[in-house]
């Protein structure tokens, strides 16, 4: 049975259940309009955790006055059927007045990871995404939290405000679920026509294109240069950024990079799409 939780009292109260019985909590925070991506990170929770709580809450917090806060898919009884075939066991879904009661004052910003690439293009984006998983994070005292690397930079983003404000829950990054094409599930590929649909299959394409030549010693500057001809010539609109850079601090590679990672954000009609991949 997947229970429905509206109120901070009956989280808290299906929390304190769990525990008192000696049992672990996963939790994984959505915005609805779930997917395979979203499925997998509850039932990767549910593999390493006894129970999983969901919450299904679109943040207005995170969303730009001229972005998609009013048109972005709102499905709460699709969403809490599908957590319920995969056996979840409480679906979260607050209002908008139960996250940010009247008088609510605070905002967690986090530094410079959160600077670069998102952050450029969307610069109240993480503001946004840290105060309400931190808020979240406190409110459900999960055991553990569940994040896509889909959206890699929120990932490290996350990762960096739980150390530094000692939030005991631990952040585990889930790996991308990908359509056959490769393109990568997102509640978003909903606003894309056929044919756009098309174009947005070739970005990952892009991407694994650039992990090979960077393989093979191509210049950085070059390869960045070449992808984003290439996605302009596939039909892409405009490139916010299509770039290879250091997997934990997401500047530009240096000497101390250990690991790489190529990320990518491109506008197609209405639509922006975000993709990355791990490179060596
Ligand atoms: P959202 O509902 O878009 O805020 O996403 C909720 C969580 O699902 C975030 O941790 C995302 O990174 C994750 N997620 C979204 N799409 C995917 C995907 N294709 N593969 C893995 N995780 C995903």
């Amino acid at each position: 049975m997947t229970k429905i939780l509206k109120t901070i009292e009956e989280l808290q109260d299906f929390v304190r259940n769990i525990k008192k019985s000696g049992n672990s909590v996963g939790f994984v925070p959505t915005m609805g309009a779930l997917h395979e991506g979203h499925l997998t990170l509850a039932r990767t929770a549910l593999k390493n955790c006894d129970a999983c709580i969901v919450s299904i809450f679109v943040n207005p917090k995170q969303f730009a006055p001229h972005e998609d806060f009013d048109r972005y898919p709102r499905m709460m009884d699709k969403d809490t059927a599908l957590l319920r075939t995969i056996g979840v066991d409480a679906v979260f879904a607050p209002d908008v007045e139960t996250m940010y009661p009247i008088g609510y004052q605070t905002t967690v910003t986090v530094g410079e990871v959160s600077k670069p690439l998102e952050g450029e293009f969307r610069p109240t984006h993480f503001a946004g995404v840290a105060t309400v998983v931190a808020r979240l994070l406190l409110l459900v005292g999960a055991d553990k939290a569940f994040f896509g690397e889909k959206d890699y930079q929120q990932l490290q983003v996350i990762t960096q405000m739980a150390t530094d404000l000692a939030i005991p829950t631990k952040i585990v990054g889930v790996p991308i679920v990908r359509e056959e094409s490769g393109l990568a599930l997102s509640s978003r590929n909903a606003y894309l026509s056929g044919q756009e649909k098309k174009i947005a299959d070739q970005l990952n394409v892009v991407l694994f294109a650039m992990a090979d030549e960077l393989k093979a010693g191509t210049d950085i500057a070059h390869i960045e240069k070449n992808a984003a001809q290439k996605l302009l010539d596939l039909g892409f609109d405009s490139i916010d950024y299509c770039t290879i850079r250091d997997a934990k601090t997401l500047m530009p590679p240096t000497a101390e990079t250990k690991a790489r990672r190529i990320l990518a954000a491109v506008k197609l009609g209405k639509t922006r799409l975000i993709d990355n991949i791990a490179a060596n």
